[in-house]
Formats: structure tokens, sequence, C-alpha cells
């Protein structure tokens, strides 16, 4: 999408601290983050929620939160942390492109 600010992240338009990178996922800092360690992880391809997975969108996203788990460690998220991703306007969701928020690097209240 031309002006989706997450894929001018993917195309390298827009410069990131990036933590991990294959052909389908992107994981990197939040630009204003709200924990220790708020990372966000995006697919590369455009959607902008969950009302637009089919079923390989749908396997897509499974495979980005088992590889969420398999490298918590690394991104520092140790002792436990929090993934959310906000679906749609009201929900509080700014950039249309789904992402999940991973939050920790320290213990977390409830909420965000
Ligand atoms: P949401 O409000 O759930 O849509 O989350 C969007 C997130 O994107 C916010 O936490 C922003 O701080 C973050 N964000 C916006 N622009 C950038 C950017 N250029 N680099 C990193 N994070 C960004
Ligand atoms: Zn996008």
């Amino acid at each position: 999408m031309e002006n989706c600010i997450f894929c001018k992240i993917i195309r390298g338009e827009i410069p990131t601290v990036k933590a991990y990178e294959d052909d389908e996922m992107l994981v990197f800092s939040d630009i204003a983050p709200i924990a220790n360690i708020h990372l966000l992880a995006i697919p590369k391809e455009h959607f902008k929620t969950v009302q637009e997975l089919d079923g390989g969108r749908a396997a897509l996203v499974g495979r980005m939160l088992q590889k969420i788990g398999a490298h918590a460690h690394e991104w520092g998220l140790d002792g436990g942390f929090r993934i959310i991703s906000n679906q749609g306007e009201a929900a509080g969701q700014t950039v249309p492109h789904l992402h999940f928020h991973l939050l920790g690097g320290e213990p977390l209240p409830w909420g965000n």
C-alpha cells in the first residue's frame, strides 16, 4: 500500500530499528514505547485487521505467533510478555496494517 507507514518501513523508505526479519514478517521497535521492551510484529502482506483473514492469512498469523514465541527470549521479553493487537479505529488502531504490540522487559500492569 502506497501510503501505509508500515509498508514504507517494509520497503526501507522509513528507517527503523529491526529485531527480526524474514520473508513474511518484520519485527521492529515501536517509536513511542510504553514498556521497557515494545516491539511491533507485522506481516509483510498489507491488510488491516483479523476480519480480513482468509485461510492463507490465518496460517501466516499462526506462523507469526509461533515465531514470536520462539524468539521472545532473544528479544529481551523474558519473564512474560503481552501481545496486544488493536482492531479498528474505535479500539485505537492508528496504522491500518495488522500489527502485534509485544510488551515486556518489566512487570506489566493490566491495561495499556
Ligand atoms: P496502533 O495504535 O495499535 O495502531 O499502533 C501503532 C503503533 O505504531 C504505535 O504504538 C506507534 O507508536 C507506532 N509507530 C507509528 N509510526 C512508527 C514508526 N515510524 N516506527 C515505529 N513505530 C511507529
Ligand atoms: Zn501496510
